[in-house]
């Protein structure tokens, strides 16, 4: 089923349009705003991975449903060493949680005022997650949004144990796929032209949900990779990236869970 779909990657960009032609090809519209970030990923992948694959889901999901592609977010929240390597490894760009949450708050305010039917936000950095959902929260999207269903996620929320256990049986946890066999592949399939010809795999991934002090940072990664990249190919991204548009087709589809009042 996943075999032999072609990527759309011309889809209509929000900022093409003028400004007359806002409030026309907003009634009605989904918005697709892609959130990523720039940070190391070992010696074989470009700092742009986690811009890269949730935009390219945003741009298949506009054309999907034949909506509009926000201009995406490029930078990271902070990297942290046990999810992203942190800061010991050169490249990556930041911005601090509490701005970070501001910035987006801002970006999600000015976005409301323009009233499209729905803002698909697609995450595509770890450390990101928690302060995206609080920004979007915080806005009290029933009183911001009151006329927009607001649908967010990482991309890696709809990736289904069913699939893990069949393509990723040695699953470390999402917080240490960082620059492994997912992402690994998903730039070999998205754009291969980038990806570099070491494969550094890291045996002893670190544990979910721990912080320690002091780091060894041999012992948390390899070169900044912190799990394995053993198996990593084109044909495995490609199918982890039609299994997650799958899910983002359904997740849209099953509508809003708490209808809007009318
Ligand atoms: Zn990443």
């Amino acid at each position: 089923m996943t075999d032999m779909r072609q990527r759309t990657t011309n889809v209509t960009a929000y900022g093409d349009l003028t400004s007359p032609e806002v409030p026309g090809a907003l009634d009605g519209a989904t918005l697709v705003w892609p959130v990523g970030g720039l940070e190391q990923h070992g010696p074989h992948l470009p700092l742009s991975v986690d811009f890269d694959i949730p935009d390219a889901l945003a741009r298949q999901v506009v054309a999907d449903v034949g909506g509009l592609l926000l201009p995406g977010q490029p930078f990271s929240a902070r990297s942290l060493p046990q999810s992203g390597g942190g800061l010991h490894f050169p490249g990556t760009v930041h911005i601090g949680g509490g701005t970070f949450v501001d910035y987006l708050t801002h970006c999600l305010r000015a976005l409301a005022r323009l009233e499209p039917a729905r803002l698909v936000i697609i995450n595509g950095h770890y450390e990101n997650e928690g302060l995206l959902f609080e920004a979007i929260d915080g806005c009290e999207p029933a009183t911001t949004f009151p006329h927009t269903e607001i649908v967010a996620f990482s991309w890696w929320s709809l990736v289904e144990d069913e699939w893990l256990g069949k393509h990723v049986p040695e699953f470390p946890g999402w917080h240490a796929e960082h620059a492994g066999l997912t992402e690994t592949s998903l730039m070999m399939y998205l754009r291969p032209e980038v990806v570099r010809a070491a494969r550094p795999t890291h045996a002893t991934p670190p544990p979910p949900g721990v912080y320690r002090h002091p780091v060894d940072v041999d012992v948390m990664s390899n070169q900044g990779v912190l799990s394995s990249t053993t198996g990593a190919g084109a044909e495995l991204g490609e199918k982890l990236f039609w299994h997650v548009l799958d899910g983002i087709t359904r997740t849209l589809s099953a509508g809003p869970a708490h209808p809007a009042p009318a």
